[in-house]
């Protein structure tokens, strides 16, 4: 903070008392510059809150007094540590939040991705970032296609215990010589009997140390067997772990790859040799994964929107509050154009990102609700979405790290 201190008293009053109103007249939404100095990122709330239904507002709220309980102190050392966010997970599970849109007759709230999406940009944006945001979503995301295509059975048998946080789920697509080529995916699974041997391999895959359940996509028909690559996928949510919920079932090894960021949340190379999964935890029809997974993508896709939304709030607000603290040739930096512009532009990218990312979880919900026949590039919007607010994002952090 500028403390004039070798001024005149009268000086020195008149000098703040000007500073304070140059403050209010930098040419940025007036939100952006509120919020006491030095405080935790996650004392704000101040993203525009236009166009939000009024169960996200009341997302948002609750969202963030949760996430006040875990200052940026709380994120700085976990990732210096490299130990998961637990603490986060079980108060969103304390509070219902992780079955946000699964049907209420399994625990869940029954509310949409729309505001699932919410609560992630909420997440993310009181400063714990994509960490805070991978300790639920995929619980969130993955869980779309499990509930969406399971039996009854099933339902009753794997949601309560995900959304009561009891039990985790990871999310095993990419593979290392495939990446993002899904239809040639390599791991396999062989029916035999009541249960599939999974030989193969992925890698990338988040939160598999602490994950009890995997949803995990295999090939079950050979490529050369079948016309369409698009068939032949089969989804499974499978037992990873034992009884104990922490050592790895035979069969499968989980390898932690070490980050340069990122680092609460470990993210794995994961070796399946002759891994069992008996044939009652394969979801929907067989053949039919690649169709299943999509769903799970699109509703992936608005949640990282979201993510990023919150990303690049963030970091505008770091760098706005910086610009209006930081005094060089005594007067706050922000009084600059050079420095107002950008990260003006990148509020407005933001705000068109916010539009483009809460449509496409509105139309993937109306999807969902069976309203989805004017949806038919329900893909298309969802990407859009993903694509638009991870590019606004990344251009606001690169300016607030410019700005500071
Ligand atoms: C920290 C982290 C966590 C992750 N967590 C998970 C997880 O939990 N579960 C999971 O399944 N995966 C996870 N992933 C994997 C992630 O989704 C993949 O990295 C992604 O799908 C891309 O695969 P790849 O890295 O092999 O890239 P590649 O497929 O090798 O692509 C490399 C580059 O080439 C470009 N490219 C490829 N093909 C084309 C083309 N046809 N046209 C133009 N450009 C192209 C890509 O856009 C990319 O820029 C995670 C990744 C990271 C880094």
């Amino acid at each position: 903070m500028f403390t004039p201190k070798n001024v005149h008293p009268y000086a020195r009053k008149v000098l703040t008392r000007h500073l304070e109103a140059r403050r209010r007249q930098l040419a940025l939404p007036r939100h952006l510059t509120s919020g006491p100095a030095g405080a935790s990122a996650s004392d704000y709330e101040g993203m525009g809150l236009d166009g939000l239904t009024e169960s996200q507002v009341q997302v948002r709220k609750a969202i963030s007094a949760i996430c006040r309980k875990f200052p940026d102190e709380y994120w700085a050392q976990k990732d210096i540590e490299g130990t998961y966010p637990n603490d986060l997970h079980r108060e969103l599970a304390n509070g219902g939040w992780i079955g946000i849109c699964m049907p209420e007759a399994y625990g869940g709230s029954n509310l949409g991705i729309s505001e699932a999406a919410v609560m992630l940009q909420t997440i993310a944006e009181s400063g714990a970032g994509i960490a805070g945001a991978q300790t639920i979503h995929a619980n969130v995301y993955a869980m779309q296609p499990v509930w969406t295509f399971a039996t009854e059975e099933q339902r009753f048998r794997w949601l309560p215990p995900i959304i009561a946080g009891k039990q985790r789920a990871c999310f095993a697509v990419t593979e290392p010589n495939t990446g993002l080529d899904t239809l040639r995916l390599q791991t396999n699974a062989v029916r035999q009997g009541d249960k599939y041997v999974v030989n193969g391999g992925k890698i990338w895959i988040s939160s598999a140390q602490v994950a009890q359940k995997m949803v995990l996509l295999a090939r079950t028909t050979p490529l050369s067997a079948l016309e369409k690559p698009s068939e032949g996928l089969s989804l499974f949510f499978a037992d990873i772990k034992e009884e104990d919920g922490v050592t790895p079932r035979k069969g499968i090894e989980l390898r932690q790859i070490s980050k340069m960021g990122g680092r609460a949340v470990d993210a794995n190379q994961v070796f399946f040799d002759n891994f069992e999964v008996s044939a009652a935890d394969r979801i929907g029809e067989e053949g039919k994964g690649f169709k299943q997974i999509l769903h799970g993508m699109n509703a992936e896709r608005c949640l990282l929107a979201g993510e990023a939304l919150g990303l690049g709030h963030a970091a505008l607000r770091r760098a706005t509050r910086y610009a209006s603290e930081r005094i060089v040739f005594n007067r706050p930096i922000g009084q600059n154009q050079a420095i107002q512009h950008p990260l003006a532009q990148s509020w407005v990218d933001l705000e068109a990102a916010k539009l483009l990312t809460y449509n496409a979880a509105r139309a993937y919900d109306d999807h969902v609700e069976g309203k989805g026949s004017a949806h038919t590039d329900l893909g298309a919007r969802c990407n859009a979405a993903k694509y638009f607010a991870a590019e606004a994002a990344f251009k606001a952090c690169e300016r607030a790290v410019m700005s500071i």
